[in-house]
């Protein structure tokens, strides 16, 4: 589960994030909403702490990290093993070019948890079955689509095992025909009960996907509730103009 308290983020005297509170139980999964420079993708750096937020608190399952002017600095092994709970997927892939399909998703395993060579590769084979991509194992990235490298994204974000998985606009990359098959992945890995904060331009995807749907907009949380309902039948303005774009 994540819990978000009260959060701020500014950069220099631009507050960019004001006193978000957000709660995503245990299986739970949230749509992340809103216009251009709103805020999702600092909300969710700042989840696993890519970026360091001001004021407020995040926790990450049994993990708490509190933040202010007389917090200290996150370092070290705690924040490492904070990090360690959240896996992410960005909209550019990020595979590792000069290693095959299977060494992308074993490499965190091997060289950051130091699991066996055997125990990771079969770790690699299961995730990549999972995401549909276990044929392409031994190829290099570079011969992938753009929906197959998110799909090896994905696993490879799976293999370390985090509580939650974050995605930014996992599909705002991909060539349309391409972004049903990465959907669908994320898709099923909310049935299997993975905890989720999607960032998402797809709204189709929020309303019968997430659970929930928060709508950002200058920073703020204007508008949160029941996935269906926000899409639906949004209740303030400012959230009702953002939809008015998608449909
Ligand atoms: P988009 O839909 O375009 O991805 P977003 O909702 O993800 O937008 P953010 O990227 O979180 O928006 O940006 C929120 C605000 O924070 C913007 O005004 C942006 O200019 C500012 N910002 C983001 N990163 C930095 C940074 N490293 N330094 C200074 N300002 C930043
Ligand atoms: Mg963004």
């Amino acid at each position: 589960m994540i819990q978000i308290t009260n959060l701020s983020k500014a950069y220099g005297k631009n507050t960019v994030l004001h006193d978000i509170s957000l709660d995503v139980p245990q299986g739970g999964s949230v749509a992340l909403i809103g216009p251009s420079g709103s805020g999702k993708s600092t909300l969710l750096r700042c989840i696993n702490l890519l970026e360091e937020p001001s004021a407020g608190s995040i926790r990450v399952d049994s993990q708490v990290m509190e933040f202010g002017p007389r917090s200290q600095r996150p370092g070290g092994a705690r924040l490492a093993g904070f990090r360690a709970e959240t896996g992410m997927v960005f909209q550019s892939f990020n595979l590792f070019p000069n290693m095959t399909v299977i060494e992308n998703v074993m490499a965190g395993p091997l060289y950051v948890k130091h699991v066996p060579r055997d125990a990771a590769r079969a770790q690699a084979l299961e995730l990549l079955d999972r995401v549909g991509m276990a044929h392409k194992a031994d190829v290099s990235p570079s011969n992938l689509s753009g929906g197959q490298k998110q799909r090896v994204a994905i696993a490879r974000a799976l293999a370390m095992q985090p509580k939650v998985m974050l995605f930014d606009e996992a599909t705002s990359a991909l060539d349309p025909q391409l972004v049903g098959e990465v959907l669908g992945v994320m898709r099923d890995l909310a049935a299997a009960g993975m905890t989720m904060v999607v960032v998402t331009h797809e709204m189709a995807f929020a309303r019968d996907v997430a659970d929930t749907v928060v709508f950002m907009s200058g920073g703020y949380v204007v508008e949160k509730g029941p996935a269906h309902d926000v899409i639906e039948n949004p209740q303030e303005d400012r959230t009702k103009e953002f939809l008015r774009h998608f449909h």
